[in-house]
């Protein structure tokens, strides 16, 4: 239930009207009006090109028959085959899925790669569900969706919880449903069936190689940086043994049930231990919410909010949880000099123009978090070719796309005197536009 609790405060605070889709709509139109696009090439980026939904029916352990929501939104595959994870989550539904749909065919235009941007969900809380009946749910997703997905119509991924297991159980669904042999039918899948050497570091190695440069420009030095992580998963979790090994002081980490703050910093190390063993990223010091005081006093540290942890002081500030987390409740109150958005969408367009004032500096997820498609991509590849690439290759060509990437955006914030959102909106959509030109879609 910590999932579903976490979910319903998170929406407590975002705005009495806005979703996750008007949230980025919002940025779109903005800058569609400075890139001064015709009506047709607006019409093909407001709205996705298709939203399939289905309701999942599964039998449950206990005999009982269970249905969920569940969504495939195709937003643009001008540039390629629509590409975007899939995500299980009480809070994932038509809007939502909608919003990340649209930032992914962003996401793979700002990293150049040959794909366009979809996005699956089902609204679930996998903390519900046994392993067996989480299998039988993704397999009758693969089963609702089949004739929408394949190498090269639409090629699904992780997301928040889901797991190289699930991509593996719907790639064996699908190669059984339309008894093919379809290896790039999906990415994230585990190393002994198609996946890529790099792939599960991938999101966070990517932002942190943007990071780096960052800071070598800025010239300024790892080790008199503090940082605060919200997220203790794939992205978030990856991050902070990134950081914490290079020097970085990492100063907060939290999950769903909340986090640690220690000022003079905590190990990522050990916080992964007990977060194995308890569940809880504060698994070291507390059972839900009694903590043991006397140690956490003694080990330097205390116990966080979500929220508190967006307003530590800190240098580096990394949202690697959920969408709507920085608002214009609470932006005013970030102390972080630069914001790194491994989630997709945790920035309100209120929010980004009051750090804008305060003079942070924010990187945006469509380009912080681009590693972990680019990683994909690199997987889509090696399944189309039978190749298997080395680590050493996968990590040298996702630093020079990253570093590119960065750079075509730090050109264009420069050129246009815009934020690094916007920016990053111009190079993708600028792309998008030139391959619907290409292809004779608008003229
Ligand atoms: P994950 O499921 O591995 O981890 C999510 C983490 O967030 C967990 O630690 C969970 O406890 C925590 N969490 C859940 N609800 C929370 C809340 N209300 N407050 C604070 N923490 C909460 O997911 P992930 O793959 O790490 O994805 C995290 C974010 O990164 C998402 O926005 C996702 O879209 C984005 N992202 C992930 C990838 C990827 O490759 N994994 C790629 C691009 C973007």
């Amino acid at each position: 239930m910590a999932i579903a609790a976490a979910s319903k405060k998170h929406s407590a605070s975002a705005s009495a009207t806005s979703t996750p889709y008007t949230r980025f709509q919002t940025t779109l139109s903005a800058v569609v009006e400075r890139l001064k696009l015709s009506q047709a090439e607006r019409a093909f980026l407001t709205e996705p090109q298709a939203i399939r939904e289905a309701q999942l029916s599964i039998t449950r352990d206990d005999g009982s028959q269970a249905s969920f929501p569940a969504f495939r939104v195709q937003f643009n595959n001008a540039r390629g085959p629509y590409k975007g994870g899939i995500r299980y989550h009480p809070a994932a539904d038509r809007e939502e899925v909608k919003a990340l749909a649209a930032l992914m065919a962003l996401k793979t235009a700002v990293v150049n790669i040959p794909f366009g941007g979809g996005k699956g969900g089902i609204q679930l809380n996998p903390r519900e569900l046994s392993r067996h009946e989480l299998e039988e749910v993704s397999r009758a997703y693969v089963r609702a969706f089949k004739e929408y997905l394949g190498p090269d119509i639409d090629c699904p991924a992780p997301d928040v919880n889901t797991t190289p297991e699930i991509m593996a159980w719907m790639r064996d669904e699908f190669e059984k449903q339309t008894n093919s042999y379809s290896p790039a039918m999906i990415t994230g899948k585990p190393m002994s069936y198609g996946g890529s050497l790099g792939r599960d570091t991938a999101t966070a190695r990517g932002g942190f190689f943007i990071l780096e440069e960052l800071i070598d420009r800025a010239a300024l030095d790892p080790t008199e940086l503090k940082v605060a992580v919200q997220g203790f998963g794939n992205a978030g979790g990856t991050m902070a043994h990134f950081l914490h090994n290079v020097g970085f002081t990492v100063v907060a980490l939290s999950d769903s049930q909340g986090g640690i703050y220690g000022p003079d910093g905590i190990d990522p190390v050990r916080i992964e231990k007990y977060k194995r063993k308890t569940g809880a990223v504060a698994g070291e010091y507390c059972e839900g919410s009694v903590c043991d005081i006397q140690r956490m006093k003694m080990d330097g540290v205390e116990h966080i909010t979500n929220e508190e942890l967006l307003e530590l002081p800190c240098d580096i500030l990394i949202p690697a949880a959920l969408d709507n987390v920085i608002t214009a409740e609470n932006a005013q109150k970030v102390q972080a000099q630069y914001i790194l958005e491994l989630a997709n969408g945790p920035t309100t367009p209120e929010a980004d123009i009051i750090l804008e004032k305060k003079g942070v500096q924010v990187i945006p997820d469509i380009l912080a978090n681009a590693g972990g498609v680019t990683v994909s991509y690199f997987e889509w590849v090696q399944g189309r070719s039978g190749e298997q690439w080395t680590a050493d290759r996968v990590d040298t060509e996702l630093k020079r796309i990253m570093l590119d990437a960065y750079k075509a955006v730090r050109r264009e914030a420069y050129r246009t005197k815009v934020s690094y959102r916007h920016a990053a909106f111009s190079v993708g959509l600028k792309r998008i536009v030139d391959a619907m030109r290409a292809r004779g879609w608008v003229s």
